[in-house]
């Protein structure tokens, strides 16, 4: 194993969970479930609840976009969503490596999901640790010191105590964070936002989110084909339904089918799904996996009717919490 991502945050738009009205609404399906399956005894109730699957039975969470990209000698960070707060407190803990750094935190883009969490990361704070930002657009530094701006938040950048520094990334360009290699392409989304390319030992994984996936042929993506080449993981964007994405052109977010045909034309091997709708219930989520399969097994099945030869991709749609090792 040569990277391990774990994803502290997969929604998009805006931090959000099911309201209580919904929860108590899955909460009597899980309980009906129970009973339909003919179980009774409270005996019976952990082992229920180990056969549902973690986003089956707690849904997919509520804070947005962070990852942490592990390999054996270093850590990044990917996007600075509200999800980076539980990160920051397994870092203070001393449960998630060093808290001392240094960190190497990399945006994708600015919109307000992917920066919320930010002033939450207490690392920021803590005299003597170093903290490296990296992202493409130029005005990377500016962007991050607005986001500790009054009255938008209490404490200024200036009185922050770890060291920043920011480093503008070149398109395309690949720089190395000790034995990881991340490389920024282009994603399809306004404002514009960058996806990476993180390669450590012959793995890698292609960090694809937020994006609309307006480009697929490979003439289309030309010089920002390479993020989609020889990878074993891709986070992927599919907050609509497939139907959703002719209505909601130019909004910047794709569907699991986009993902799926690039992965099949690829050979990707494994893809997770993302950046779900803040206003998506559990069981939408759950009815857009199911459409997702729906439109995996008509695939596959043309193919072999076809004989053409078509990869197998193991494909899900990612939780809070997950953590998927390759
Ligand atoms: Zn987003
Ligand atoms: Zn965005």
């Amino acid at each position: 194993m040569s990277l391990t991502m774990k994803y502290w945050g997969v929604r998009g738009s805006l931090p959000s969970s099911p309201s209580p009205g919904d929860w108590n609404n899955h909460i009597e399906g899980l309980l009906r479930g129970f009973f339909n399956a003919g179980l009774r005894e409270a005996s019976q109730v952990s082992k229920y609840i180990d056969s549902l699957g973690t986003s089956h039975l707690g849904g997919y969470g509520a804070a947005t976009t962070s990852v942490e990209v592990k390999s054996p000698r270093s850590r990044i960070i990917i996007d600075g969503g509200s999800g980076i707060r539980s990160l920051s407190e397994q870092i203070m803990s001393g449960k998630a490596g060093a808290s001392k750094g240094p960190f190497h935190i990399f945006m994708t883009h600015f919109h307000w999901d992917h920066v919320i969490g930010l002033p939450f990361f207490t690392p920021h704070f803590v005299p003597g640790v170093q903290i490296h930002y990296y992202a493409v657009q130029p005005d990377l530094e500016k962007n991050i010191r607005r986001v500790f701006e009054k009255p938008y938040f209490p404490v200024p950048f200036e009185s922050l105590a770890s060291k920043i520094h920011f480093h503008v990334l070149e398109p395309r360009k690949t720089i190395e964070v000790d034995d990881m290699k991340v490389t920024p392409y282009k994603l399809d989304h306004p404002d514009p936002c960058w996806g990476f390319r993180v390669e450590c030992n012959n793995k890698v994984y292609a960090h694809c989110v937020d994006t609309e996936g307006t480009r697929v042929s490979r003439e289309e993506l030309g010089e920002d084909l390479p993020l989609y080449q020889g990878v074993d993981l891709m986070y992927f964007d599919a907050q609509y339904t497939f139907p959703e994405l002719a209505e909601k052109a130019n909004w910047g977010h794709s569907a699991a089918q986009v993902g799926l045909d690039i992965a099949f034309r690829e050979g990707i091997k494994q893809v997770y799904f993302a950046h779900h709708d803040p206003g998506a219930t559990i069981q939408q989520v759950q009815e857009l996996k199911r459409q997702t399969l729906e439109y995996y097994d008509w695939r596959l099945n043309t193919a072999k009717e076809n004989n053409e030869g078509l990869h197998p991709v193991q494909w899900d749609f990612a939780y809070e919490g997950l953590t998927v090792k390759i």
